[in-house]
């Protein structure tokens, strides 16, 4: 309780004094990290490896130029292939991902596989219906938010309830 208090406190603060910097943008995941709990395992649906979006400073990568500038500075995002049409990227698969849908470099997969799906909530608000895991909101959590803070996580979060 404490902590989630002083947290707001601090996310606000920062907020006026410095809103450009990441500093209340992770002050937020932090937040989102009280009011959330991320349940469940993996069932190897392999959802998250196929036909999905990769983002460069949460902007989506969706042309040809700007993914070949991401792989020069992040070369281990090399097993994603971009689907494309005329040059626009509209998804990425992953050659890694077997036909029992595991995944054949576990061990040194990028760091958006090894954070996924705490990454992939904290930026999105949801989680794949078929995916293994789930998202809970922490009801009482949620009621001691400020008001402002409530609202932005209302339109942030797309769980039911
Ligand atoms: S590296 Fe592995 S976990 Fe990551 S997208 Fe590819 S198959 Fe999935
Ligand atoms: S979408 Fe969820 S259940 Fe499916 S492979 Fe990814 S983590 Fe596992």
């Amino acid at each position: 309780m404490i902590a989630l208090f002083l947290l707001q406190i601090a996310y606000v603060v920062s907020r006026r004094l410095i809103p450009f910097t990441s500093v209340p943008y992770y002050l937020m995941i932090m937040i989102k990290g009280l009011v959330f709990n991320i349940k469940g395992a993996c069932k190897h649906s392999g959802q998250c490896c196929q036909s999905i979006m990769l983002y460069d400073s949460q902007k989506p990568i969706q042309s040809l130029s700007v993914w070949d500038q991401y792989l020069k500075q992040y070369p281990d995002y090399d097993s994603f292939v971009p689907n494309h049409k005329c040059g626009k990227i509209e998804s990425f698969d992953c050659h890694c991902l077997t036909d029992e849908h595991m995944c054949s470099r576990y061990e040194s997969r990028p760091a958006i596989c090894r954070q996924y799906p705490t990454s992939f909530f904290y930026e999105h608000g949801f989680i794949y219906d078929s995916c293994g895991y789930y998202v809970e909101k922490n009801h009482q959590y949620f009621k001691w938010l400020f008001t402002s803070i409530k609202d932005q996580l209302n339109v942030f979060s797309k769980l039911n309830g």
